[in-house]
């Protein structure tokens, strides 16, 4: 095993790490950014680093020999397909009840998500992080977040007019004919690069559908973000297909076991490094598997009791509905979804009008829909098995159904429309066995204290979605942003 002694080492390179890392490193601090997926700087056979949504490769998925795409059917049949097993982007993890899926590689959840970058209305703020404070938020810290991550709007003039947002103009129609409020969402795709797209004179990415799986051009990843002003500071090493497995307290800080994986996953060498600061950054569930792990078996005894609780799903089901000929939702569907239906005050439920970037008219409208839902998860360690377990079921989605009902049922007799129930198996309407938003597991002010330092052990930070109890309100990684910049500007002024 090698030895090494970093000042800060953080576990994961999504929005929590990227911030932690940036912010360290600009005072003066050297970080060892750990990550177990791939680095995604290197193109494939095909000349691309990021694969298809239409043609998923070995890239797609974390380890599996078959997709598994969130919608698993199209006219009923099974679309799921054979890949070699590699340690691709998009992990689909199964817990008992759910499915929550995950980015995999430097970038995080970055590199697979939809880009929506959606900053929650401030009266709504106290159901987020009842604890912090929201004038310190929305004056200095979403605003931060929203410059650094590139978040941008689309232009009007050309929303009204490409033929790729056909289908959220159909959404907006059938959302203002039942009366209820739209928004446009703001993020961080560069608008003017898919303008680019749509003229023909830049290479696709945004309108071949490229989205789960990465893209390859328009989309402001962390990548092209945080990330490379870390990587301009100089003073951050990152490591990629290398997995933290323990962290255990030691003279001078931390020692940090970690794995270092092949492209198969398997372990190839182990390595140690003792770490001054620690921060887990490893996302909601990476984050929370570790720490109930340590905790249970003895390297983190005095965690508190609060770690591995208050875990949800941001309430997300997804649905689809079936329009009449005359609302074709279009051939050409941009996989950034920029238009959202807000029924959150009366009926608990805010709709992504998200695509369905087939390439050919369906006829369908389709939603993900993020709704108020009291239900929260805990994450517990099974000895037996050697792996954390997470109590949540899948009944629990209930609750988000109906209150999505509450916006597509109006829509529904309103339009004399039905909905799909060929997307997610046969004769079933409700995509409710999955989750795109994990937050929670190690909640700010009772795991952690209010900024995010573990209790029992100075020098261990949670910096990630994990500090968030349950739900955001609307997508998460602005407000998982934001509050990292507000917590590692408290550490860096009162902790080094
Ligand atoms: P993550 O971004 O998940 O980063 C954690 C990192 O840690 C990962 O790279 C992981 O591989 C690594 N890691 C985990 N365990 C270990 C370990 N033991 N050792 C080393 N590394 C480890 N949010 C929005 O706001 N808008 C959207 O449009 C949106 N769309 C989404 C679409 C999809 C398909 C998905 C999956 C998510 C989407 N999200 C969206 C959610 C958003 O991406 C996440 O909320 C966000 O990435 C969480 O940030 P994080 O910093 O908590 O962790």
């Amino acid at each position: 095993a090698d030895a090494a002694v970093v000042p800060a080492l953080v576990i994961g390179t999504g929005y929590g790490g990227s911030v932690a890392a940036l912010r360290l490193a600009q005072a003066g601090v050297d970080v060892h950014m750990v990550e177990m997926g791939m680095a995604w700087d290197t193109p494939g056979a095909d000349g691309k680093i990021f694969a298809n949504t239409t043609t998923p490769d070995q890239r797609s998925f974390w380890l599996r020999t078959k997709t598994k795409q969130p919608l698993s059917n199209f006219l009923g049949f099974p679309i799921d397909k054979a890949i070699p097993r590699y340690t691709g982007i998009l992990d689909a993890e199964e817990f008992a009840g759910i499915t929550v899926y995950q980015g995999r590689g430097v970038g995080g959840g970055s590199l697979v998500n939809g880009g929506m970058a959606v900053t929650p209305k401030r009266e709504y703020f106290g159901d987020v992080l009842p604890t912090v404070n929201p004038d310190e938020m929305y004056g200095t810290y979403y605003p931060r977040a929203n410059a650094e991550l590139g978040v941008n709007m689309i232009r009007s003039a050309w929303f009204e007019t490409t033929e790729a947002y056909q289908y959220s103009r159909v959404g907006r129609k059938h959302a203002q004919r039942s009366n209820f409020p739209y928004v446009f969402v703001p993020t961080v795709y560069d608008w003017n690069y898919m303008e680019q797209e749509a003229a023909g004179t830049a290479p696709k990415s945004a309108l071949v559908g490229e989205i789960l799986y990465g893209n390859n051009y328009g989309k402001k990843s962390l990548q092209k973000t945080y990330l490379s002003k870390v990587r301009a500071t100089g003073r951050v090493t990152i490591s990629p297909l290398h997995r933290v497995v323990s962290v255990v307290p030691a003279t001078g800080g931390y020692k940090v076991t970690i794995e270092q994986l092949n492209t198969n996953g398997d372990p190839i060498a182990v390595k140690e490094v003792t770490a001054a600061k620690v921060f887990f950054a490893a996302g909601s569930v990476g984050t929370s598997k570790l720490l109930v792990k340590l905790k249970a078996t003895g390297a983190l005894p005095n965690l508190n009791g609060e770690v591995g609780r208050g875990w949800g799903d941001n309430g997300n089901v997804m649905c689809g509905r079936a329009n009449h000929m005359w609302d074709p939702t279009g051939k050409l569907q941009s996989s950034i979804p920029t238009l959202g239906i807000d029924n959150w005050a009366a009926g608990g439920a805010f709709a992504e009008v998200a695509p369905l970037p087939t390439g050919i008219e369906t006829y369908a409208s389709f939603y993900l829909s993020i709704t108020k839902t009291p239900n929260r998860a805990q994450f517990t360690w099974n000895p037996a098995a050697g792996k954390v377990d997470l109590n949540w079921q899948t009944a629990w989605k209930e609750v988000s159904i109906n209150a999505a009902k509450s916006i597509f049922d109006r829509i529904n007799s309103k339009e004399g429309t039905i909905y799909r129930t060929d997307l997610f198996g046969v004769y079933k309407i409700w995509g409710d066995h999955l989750t795109y938003h994990p937050l929670g597991g190690a909640v700010l002010n009772k795991a952690t204290d209010n900024y995010g330092r573990l209790h029992g052990y100075p020098g261990l930070y949670v910096m990630d979605g994990s500090l968030i109890p349950g739900t955001t309100v609307v997508n998460p990684f602005v407000t998982i942003t934001a509050l990292a910049e507000r917590n590692i500007e408290k550490i860096i002024a009162t902790d080094l």
